[in-house]
């Protein structure tokens, strides 16, 4: 029978984490016999950043497999290992969601994880879908917020996807950065044999793979073939303190929450995209741009912050461009939605005309207004004229169509990052299965 085993909410801020967690299950699962056969690879899904109430990471895990043995004795078995884990690494029973599924049911809540990418769950929500699945459904630990990512991570269909290989330490005596390469890790993906992203942002000149914080990872290599992740990981080397280490498949990077949305409903803690005319563009204190856009239902509020590096082609946005705007809506006391921009496309590029005074017929300098009504004057050969009309020009804009994404340092998880813009055609690169593009 097939089996779906979804977990979300088991690290703790003195330790642990959710990946963790399933990498020593799916290792206990196999060792005692619970596994005829893996269904896919483990899955690591990045949820809805906007929700206040989260995880941290906002990753929640999954793994589908063919059951072996009686699953009369699989759920106490996997609440055991949860609990030793939670225990291990301090964790908090009352937060951790656990979910098991039974069946083809999983197909049955990709609903739930496009809500928990896109928008707000309510917990209630799980209830309702607990008592109509028949007993395909069950959380053995209880109701927990976590129970919703677990589910989200089970129903998510997994058709746009990018790899990432964790590697957790058995020591937290010796810093991350003593175990790793750094040099080697600065050069990984410029070798396209390994086809991993992200590992270090040339841009910024900073390690992106190696987290920071409590947490048992050394290193989170991201890519888009497991097998050059292996490769990438031999060369690295790294072999001291390490427990172990394993593939996931993930929504990171893959832009999935951007869903195209109306101005109206681009509301606090939701994702999404919207695409209109730009009617305002401000520039403010410390490198943020504040851009107005009107799709036609309204118009919304945007931030380009600098952390991106988006915000000098927002800066150069003027009055009538067309834009899409994706990322996050945060609420601002005073404001309302704001939209947090990950992802700019540039659709339509207005004309922009500016007035010029004429030149001197005389001498050929730039004249000078000579006062209300007046016409123009000379200052440099006194020439006056009433006659000769300020001249509209088309001045040329510095912006070209096209997709603008952060760099590797800029981005979070499930924004598309830069290395996975083609930089020709400013289009997103082939994944391994469909474009990443074909979100709208
Ligand atoms: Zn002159």
């Amino acid at each position: 029978m097939k089996v779906s085993i979804g977990i979300d909410g088991a690290d703790s801020p003195r330790g642990g984490c959710t990946t963790h967690t399933l990498y020593r299950l799916f290792k206990e699962l196999v060792k005692e016999g619970y596994v005829e056969r893996v269904l896919d690879y483990p899955y690591l899904v990045r949820l809805n950043p906007s929700v206040p109430f989260k995880t941290r990471g906002n990753g929640a895990v999954a793994l589908k497999f063919e059951l072996r043995k009686d699953p009369g004795d699989l759920v106490p078995f996997v609440v055991g290992v949860v609990e030793k884990y939670l225990r291990e690494f301090s964790g908090n029973v009352d937060d951790v969601g656990l979910a098991i599924v039974y069946g083809d049911y999983d197909r049955e809540l990709s609903h739930i994880y496009y809500e928990a990418l896109t928008d707000y769950v309510h917990r209630s929500r799980i209830e309702g879908l607990v008592e109509g699945s028949n007993g395909r459904l069950a959380l053995p630990m209880g109701l927990s917020r976590g129970c919703v990512g677990a589910i989200a991570a089970i129903g998510w269909s997994a058709s746009k996807f990018t790899y990432e290989l964790l590697v957790y330490r058995s020591s937290y005596l010796t810093p991350r950065e003593a175990l790793v390469d750094l040099g080697k890790l600065a050069s990984v993906d410029l070798n396209p044999r390994y086809r991993t992203f992200c590992s270090f942002d040339p841009e910024v000149g900073r390690v992106v793979a190696i987290p920071r914080g409590p947490d048992p990872v050394i290193l989170g290599l991201r890519g888009l073939d497991p097998g050059g992740l292996i490769e990438a990981l031999e060369y690295l080397g790294i072999s001291k303190y390490v427990e172990g280490w394993i593939i996931f498949k993930t929504n990171q990077a893959t832009g999935e929450h951007y869903v195209p949305r109306a101005s109206r409903d681009m509301k606090p803690f939701r994702t999404g995209c919207i695409a209109g005319e730009v009617t305002s563009v401000r520039s403010v204190v410390g490198g943020d741009v504040e851009l107005k856009v009107d799709d036609g239902f309204g118009s919304l509020v945007a931030y380009v912050f600098k952390e991106t590096g988006l915000s000098k082609v927002a800066r150069s946005l003027v009055r009538g461009d067309v834009v899409r705007l994706c990322g996050t809506v945060k609420y601002w006391e005073g404001v309302g939605g704001v939209l947090h921009v990950e992802l700019l496309e540039v659709i339509d590029i207005a004309e922009l005309h500016v007035k010029r005074n004429p030149r001197c017929p005389s001498c050929g300098a730039r004249l000078k207004s000579a006062g209300r009504d007046k016409g123009f004057k000379c200052v440099k050969c006194g020439y006056k004229t009433k006659e000769l009309k300020p001249s509209i020009q088309l001045v040329g804009r510095d912006i070209s169509r096209g997709f603008y994404v952060p760099s590797c340092g800029g981005a979070k998880h499930l924004t598309i990052p830069r290395p996975l813009v083609d930089i020709d055609t400013h289009v997103p690169v082939q994944t391994l299965v469909g474009r990443i593009s074909d979100f709208y």
